[in-house]
């Protein structure tokens, strides 16, 4: 049989009564620029065709069309007399009717959205099979059960995508056919079976499935239409970042037959290892089999390097064409192919997905291949890929239990509790549990699963099985096709040998390895960590080729990037770590944090103080213990910036609780051993008690609160500077003022510290300069941002505070109390305390930069609330001119390599204007 000719498909011009919006493309008329327009599917096909690849004939119905269906409910006039005209071309070009009644021409019909979602929308195959052609297809193939499997798979397909019907209904028929008669159908046992699921498509839908061809098509194009707006597709996308709005292509081409029996098949394949990198060609291959019987890893495939030993001369030409493919995109690229009776059909290419150590990995291999070079590797991994490398790996000891070695097929290591289905993953991880999605096989409709557990596990399927996609997409360990474990239902448990695992117990599993252990196993830093610690030389020859990659990586970073990048350490330790992660300073020093502990009774006093003597005698206990604490972290630091950040939190933090307290009076009184301290301290805690305390007695407010303190802190800064001074070291360290709302707050602050530096360096005999500034985390600091820059030495931003107050949404509670809601509902794409909003807080960010540089234009600013570690808001950072993000030391690699990106895309943005 032949199904299509190789000969490409000739270029359309004008068609008759075209209309100006242009809705139908043939695959030799577009190319890979018009993704927008044609999705990814069709730009890769047109690429394809382009390159004279063996592309089965077909067009592309653009998103645009899509788009007008979804906002008007029906197609724009002139879509179904461009898909007409086509569709005559196509064929008049393969001399094949759609369905005609003798040697029948089929169509497939895709979705193909701007950016993959893998398996998230629809796809029917057959398109063209009626009670009639079925009877010329079986005459012309020679074969009754290829031509009534093709269309059970049609109806099937049909009535479940395209007809709502409960796919269960077909399953049911299917699995009683071979219940009676084996695996293998036989052509009389398939008409039955067809003739069953047409009287389920009649039973459920009141009418019988359509006979007409050319309706079957127009019907299923429309289906694919609105799965753009199934839960599935849209929790994809809120995941995925993906906007709404852009709607999918759909692609309508010929059939080629991977089911035709003996040298015919399907696969799935990539240029190089997605996993790992390595370079060779990868993939799956399943003999006599079609289309989604691979990717739904319903049957588990073989690796492709079967098909060198199945059919060489299709290996061979698999291998030709990833090649040229390679280096046209001049990146990994994956591809689904059909061989039909030794004849090689390329169905779909594009840039491939990849796991985060495969990105590092290739984007330095393409270096050293000389196909990109490192401002082009850069762009090509990012802070999120690195934050996954730094997450701990297995380290599994002599009394770990390991169940069964599946496939490795998404890296990483999960700890997690056993759920079978989705929605117990879902309802389980909302209460806060970690969960393992553990399934025979993954669906589509397995997302929001995949999406609330820490880790997949299923016993079929191979790499390119959809949970291995899915998961690999999202980052997310997953270990595939553990084909010694059994997922039993009712009860759903899982089977390992003796061992029965019921839901809620404990496994972990290695997506690096493909292990599954029972219960807990104990994690370690995985390579990437000992190289940023300093435990791995990357100039060593046996050094792992992710870390080379990684280090190869951050440094170009390094050698781009115009943002400075300092750590939030408070400790000597903390700050030890962030040098050695390449930080170059401290961004913000929280001195709340010495105060926790057995400090806390120094508060106590504090605010229990009677006079103004025995709060300087508590404020004069703490200043040894404050300056040791700067001692430490000014030497770790060096040369390099510590800003020291005065007293910030409401006081209530460093109290005791007060229901604990006043149950404790009331027992003591109760007792007659009434505790007077504790008295005193349950009036004050009554006196300070307040209805927002973020909004309350905090930051600069303390100053004026309790006079004397930020003095104190002040006189330990300055000591402690002058004693690491003395030691030969270099301090630089800087005094910052929270939660600054008017310049009046500054400057009377600010006027008392310049005393106590004066009076601590004229004591000493010496010179002292420590720079005075200000955090701008309030809406009003950013709107005045011209007045308070003339008190302030520098500006840090308190980006957690600014959302906070700018949103009036108090950054302790909505994350857990609705903002899950909100972003289902679409009111939010993420949190606005993880990823900066760049509209209204970066509206007030930009007020304060401009007015503050231009009233200052040596005014230094940097960002130490959350968002400086955050891979996206970086780049709005680098973008409005601040001089230098600070973050948390785990993430200092993460902004060093993002503020390099960072530079890398205003540099092309500046080239290509
Ligand atoms: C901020 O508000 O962004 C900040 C860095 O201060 P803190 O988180 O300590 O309030
Ligand atoms: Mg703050």
């Amino acid at each position: 049989m032949t199904r299509t000719e190789s000969a490409p498909f000739t270029t359309v011009t004008a068609l008759p009564g075209a209309s100006p919006i242009k809705y139908v493309y043939d695959f030799a008329e577009g190319n890979r620029d018009l993704a927008d327009l044609l999705g990814g599917k069709g730009a890769g096909l047109a690429e394809m065709s382009g390159l004279g690849f063996p592309v089965p004939p077909g067009f592309t119905i653009t998103t645009e069309a899509c788009r007008y269906y979804l906002r008007h409910g029906a197609d724009p006039d002139e879509l179904a007399g461009e898909i007409a005209a086509h569709l005559n071309r196509l064929e008049t070009h393969m001399g094949r009717g759609l369905g005609q009644s003798d040697d029948p021409l089929l169509l497939s019909v895709r979705s193909g959205a701007r950016y993959s979602m893998p398996g998230m929308m629809e796809t029917v195959l057959d398109i063209g099979i009626t009670d009639r052609s079925v009877q010329g297809l079986a005459a012309q193939v020679g074969s009754e059960e290829f031509a009534f499997d093709s269309y059970r798979r049609l109806l099937q397909m049909f009535g479940r995508t395209v007809l709502g019907i409960n796919e269960r209904l077909f399953a049911d028929v299917l699995d009683a056919a071979h219940a009676r008669s084996g695996a293998n159908l036989s052509g009389a046992d398939l008409r039955e079976v067809v003739l069953a699921f047409k009287q389920i498509v009649l039973d459920e839908t009141g009418r019988e499935f359509p006979q007409e061809p050319r309706e079957q098509l127009q019907m299923a194009i429309r289906a694919v239409f609105e799965s753009w707006h199934t839960e599935r597709a849209t929790l994809y996308r809120r995941r995925e970042g993906i906007s709404d709005d852009l709607g999918t292509a759909v692609n309508v081409m010929a059939m080629v037959f991977g089911n035709a029996g003996a040298g015919s098949g399907t696969g799935v394949a990539f240029t190089r290892n997605p996993a790992s990198g390595q370079t060779g060609l990868y993939g799956d291959y399943l003999p006599d089999a079609q289309g989604e019987d691979v990717v739904s890893g319903t049957r588990n495939a073989l690796p492709i390097s079967e098909l060198k030993v199945l059919d060489p001369s299709v290996y061979d030409q698999l291998l030709h064409y990833t090649d040229v493919l390679e280096h046209h995109y001049r990146d990994l690229c994956d591809i689904e192919f059909t061989v039909e009776r030794g004849k090689l059909w390329m169905l779909q290419t594009r840039v491939g997905k990849r796991t985060p150590a495969a990105a590092f990995r290739i984007a330095c291999q393409l270096v050293d291949e000389q196909v990109i070079d490192l401002d082009e590797a850069l762009r090509r991994v990012s802070g999120h890929d690195l934050a996954h490398l730094m997450f701990p790996q297995f380290k599994p000891g002599p009394g770990s239990v390991r169940l069964t070695t599946g496939v490795n097929a998404s890296p990483g290591a999960a700890v997690g509790t056993v759920v079978f289905d989705s929605a117990t993953a879902v309802r389980r991880a909302a209460a806060g549990e970690d969960v393992i999605l553990v399934r025979r096989e993954t669906t589509p409709d397995d997302l929001s699963g995949i999406v609330a557990a820490v880790g997949i596990l299923t016993t079929r399927g191979g790499k390119t099985a959809h949970a291995a996609v899915v998961a690999r997409g999202m980052g997310k360990p997953c270990v595939c096709g553990a084909e010694e474990l059994i997922v039993e239902e009712n009860p759903s448990r899982l089977r390992a040998g003796e061992t029965l695992i019921e839901e809620g117990q404990e496994i972990s599993i290695d997506g690096t390895t493909g292990a599954v252990y029972l219960g807990r196993v104990a994690v370690e830093p995985p390579p990437v960590v000992d190289y940023f610690e300093g435990r791995l030389d990357p100039a060593a020859t046996d050094v792992d080729d992710v870390v080379l990659s990684v280090h190869r990586l951050v440094v170009h970073a390094d050698s781009r990037r115009r943002l400075g990048v300092r750590a939030n350490a408070d400790t000597g330790p903390d700050a030890a770590r962030a040098r050695r992660y390449g930080a170059e300073g401290v961004g913000l020093c929280r001195t709340e944090h010495m105060f926790l502990g057995e400090r806390r009774t120094f508060v106590e006093r504090l605010v229990l103080a009677n006079s103004k003597a025995e709060q300087n005698s508590v404020l004069a206990e703490l200043l040894p213990l404050q300056r040791a604490d700067f001692v430490d972290i000014f030497t770790a630091m060096d040369e390099a910036t510590v800003t020291v950040r005065l007293l910030d939190p409401p006081l209530h933090e460093f109290l005791p609780d007060r229901t604990t307290l006043a149950v404790r009076v009331a027992l003591a009184r109760a007792a007659g051993e009434v505790d007077e301290y504790d008295v005193q301290l349950l009036a004050a805690l009554d006196r300070l008690r307040e209805v927002n305390p973020m909004l309350g007695l905090r930051g600069v407010r303390l100053g004026f609160a309790i006079p004397g303190l930020f003095a104190m802190q002040t006189r330990a800064v300055a000591e402690a500077a002058l004693e690491v001074r003395r030691l030969g070291m270099h301090v630089r360290a800087e005094i910052m003022v929270p939660l600054v709302a008017t310049v009046a707050e500054l400057e009377i602050t600010r006027r008392e510290l310049v005393g106590v530096i004066a009076e601590v360096a004229a004591a000493a005999g010496e010179r002292l300069e420590l720079p005075i500034g200000t955090m701008i985390e309030l809406p009003r600091a950013a709107l005045t941002a011209h007045e308070i820059a003339n008190s302030a030495d520098f500006f840090s931003l308190g980006t957690n505070d600014l959302t906070q107050t700018t949103w009036g949404f108090s950054r302790d509670d909505v994350e857990s109390a609705f903002f899950p809601e909100y972003l289902r509902a679409g009111v939010l794409d993420s949190s606005p305390f993880e990823t900066l909003d760049r509209v209204g807080v970066g509206r007030l960010i930009r007020i304060a930069v401009d007015e503050g540089k231009q009233e200052h234009p040596l005014l230094q600013i940097g960002v130490c609330g959350e968002h400086g570690g955050d891979p996206d808001s970086i780049h709005f950072f680098h973008d409005v001119g601040i001089d230098y993000v600070s973050c948390s030391p785990f993430r200092i690699p993460v902004a060093r390599l993002e503020a390099g990106r960072a530079a890398l895309s205003t540099a092309s943005a500046s080239d290509s204007r």
